[in-house]
C-alpha cells in the first residue's frame, strides 16, 4: 500500500508544478470519485448524501459531504497548495552582454536559493486569453527544461563556500537561451496554451524544478520531490475525504493558495472562502442562524502542514525532548504563542483519532529560542472560530525546492484522515466524545 501511495503522490507532485495545477488535478480527482462541482457565482442546490466542491481563482478548494441527516458539526482539514517559487514579472526577457536571454524574475515566498541553482527548472502557471468578447483563463506547462540558474564558478569568488548571500536581483535570474531566442519565449508560453501569441493578455507563470521525485535509503525509507510542503498533506487529506464512509457530521477538505505570502488573498485563508462556503452549506440544509453557530461549536479544523524533523547533521536545532522523526507518525504541533493552533484539548482529541486509527502521533515544538514558522490554521480562526489543531508530517529541508519527507508518513496521514472525516465531535460542557461512524446522535 506504502508503495502505490509514494508512487501516487509523486504522480500527483508531478502534474502539479502550481497551486492552479494542484486544485485542477484535485479537481479531476474529485469528479471521478463522483464529486459534483459547484460555482460560486450559481445557485446550489445540495443533495443528502452527494459530495461536492467548490473551487475560487482556480488555485484554492472546498469539497464537503452533504449529510443525510441532522449534523454534528463540520470536521475540517486544511492544507495549502502553493510553494515558495520564482514568479515571472513579465512575458519579456532579458538580454545580457548581447550573449544571453534570461527570464525576470522575483521571489514568491521564503525559499532556500540555493537549492534552486544548476538544475534544470521549468515555467508553468496560468495565463489570460482572449476568446471573442471574452477573456478565458488557460493552464500553462512548458514541460521541459528550459531555464537553469548558474552558480558562480570557485575560480571567479573564492568566498563562496563561506556563506554565500544571494542577491536576487542578480544572481538568480535564470538563463533560457542565447540571445537569438529572447523573442521566442512569448511563443513557447502562447503555444502551451493553444492560442496564437496575440491572445495572451496576461500571465501569472512561475518557475519549477524539474528533478523527478523519489523514493531512497537503504531500506526506501525516504521520499524527495519537491513541493512536499504542502503537497504531501494536500494528497494526504484528499485521500482521507475520499476514503472516509459517511458520519454524524459535514466532512469538509479545505486547500487554500498564498499560504506561503500571508495568506491574505481572495483565496487564501484570510479570505472568506471557508466560511462563505459553510454558511451556504448550513443554508442550504437550514441551518442558520443560531443552529449554525451550534454547528461551527461541535466543529473541529485540522491544519495540515508539514513539520521539521531532526536534522542529521544538525540535531542541535531540535527541541531536547520534542524531536519528530522521519516515518514516526502524523506530528502535532504546538507553540505557546500560539503560532500553532493546537491546545490541551484538540491534542487530545486529534491524539485519540489516530489511536484509534493506529496511527502513530509524535509532537514538534520549537526549541525555546527559535520563533519557528505559523501555518494557515491560526489565519483560518479568523475567519471560523472552531476547535482546532495544528499537525503535519516530519520533512527535512523545508522550503528547498527538492524536501525530504518520511516514505511511512504519507500512508499514516491517510489512515487518520480518513478516520477523522469518519468521525463526528459530539461537546457538551467541556465534555468531548468523538463518534465513529454515523455514531449515536447526541
Ligand atoms: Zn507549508
Amino acid at each position: 500500500m506504502e508503495e502505490n501511495m509514494n508512487r501516487e503522490l509523486l504522480d500527483f507532485i508531478a502534474a502539479s508544478p502550481t497551486a492552479w495545477h494542484a486544485v485542477e488535478n484535485l479537481a479531476r480527482r474529485l469528479r471521478e470519485a463522483g464529486c459534483r462541482e459547484l460555482y460560486e457565482e450559481k445557485n446550489w442546490e445540495l443533495r443528502p448524501g452527494e459530495r461536492c466542491f467548490v473551487r475560487r481563482n482556480g488555485s484554492s478548494l472546498i469539497a464537503f459531504r452533504v449529510p443525510t441527516g441532522c449534523p454534528a458539526g463540520f470536521m475540517l482539514m486544511a492544507a495549502h497548495a502553493d510553494s515558495p517559487s520564482f514568479r515571472l514579472k513579465e512575458l519579456e526577457t532579458l538580454g545580457v552582454a548581447g550573449l544571453y536571454a534570461q527570464l525576470n524574475v522575483e521571489r514568491y515566498g521564503g525559499m532556500l536559493m540555493a537549492s534552486w541553482l544548476d538544475r534544470p527548472l521549468s515555467v508553468a502557471g496560468r495565463v489570460v486569453v482572449r476568446d471573442g468578447e471574452s477573456l478565458v483563463t488557460r493552464l500553462v506547462n512548458l514541460e521541459r527544461d528550459l531555464a537553469l540558474i548558474p552558480n558562480l564558478a570557485i575560480h571567479m569568488d573564492r568566498s563562496q563556500n563561506e556563506g554565500k548571500n544571494y542577491d536576487p536581483k542578480t544572481d538568480l535570474l535564470p538563463l533560457i537561451g542565447s540571445e537569438a531566442s529572447a523573442e521566442s519565449f512569448r511563443r513557447l508560453v502562447a503555444e502551451s496554451a493553444g492560442v496564437p501569441e496575440g491572445d495572451v493578455v496576461s500571465a501569472e507563470l512561475q518557475l519549477y524544478p524539474r528533478t523527478p521525485g523519489t523514493v531512497w535509503g537503504v531500506e526506501s525509507e525516504y521520499i524527495s520531490a519537491p513541493r512536499l510542503d504542502d503537497l504531501q498533506c494536500v494528497f494526504g487529506c484528499a485521500e482521507g475525504f475520499l476514503r472516509a464512509g459517511e458520519s454524524g457530521s459535514i466532512p469538509v477538505l479545505t486547500v487554500f493558495d498564498n499560504e506561503e505570502v500571508g495568506s491574505a488573498t481572495r483565496q487564501g485563508a484570510g479570505s472568506g472562502f471557508l466560511a462563505d462556503t459553510l454558511e451556504r452549506v448550513a443554508e442550504s440544509l437550514g441551518l442558520e442562524g443560531e443552529r449554525y453557530r451550534r454547528l461551527l461549536a461541535q466543529s473541529f479544523l485540522i491544519s495540515a502542514d508539514n513539520a521539521h524533523a531532526v536534522h542529521p547533521n544538525h540535531p542541535e536545532y531540535a527541541d531536547r525532548v520534542d524531536r519528530p522523526q522521519l516515518n514516526g507518525g502524523v506530528v502535532i504541533k504546538a507553540n505557546a504563542n500560539q503560532r500553532y493552533t493546537t491546545d490541551a484539548v484538540s491534542a487530545a482529541v486529534f491524539a485519540e483519532i489516530c489511536r484509534r486509527a493506529g496511527v502513530p502521533t509524535q509532537r514538534y515544538t520549537n526549541r525555546a529560542d527559535l520563533p519557528g514558522g505559523s501555518t494557515l490554521g491560526c489565519i483560518s480562526l479568523g475567519q471560523v472560530a472552531v476547535r482546532s489543531v495544528d499537525i503535519g508530517l516530519a520533512q527535512l529541508a523545508m522550503h528547498s525546492c527538492y524536501e525530504t519527507a518520511g516514505a511511512r508518513d504519507t500512508a499514516y496521514l491517510v489512515c487518520a484522515a480518513q478516520r477523522f472525516f469518519g468521525s463526528s465531535l459530539l461537546v457538551e460542557d467541556e465534555r468531548f466524545r468523538i463518534l465513529d461512524g454515523k455514531g449515536e446522535r447526541a
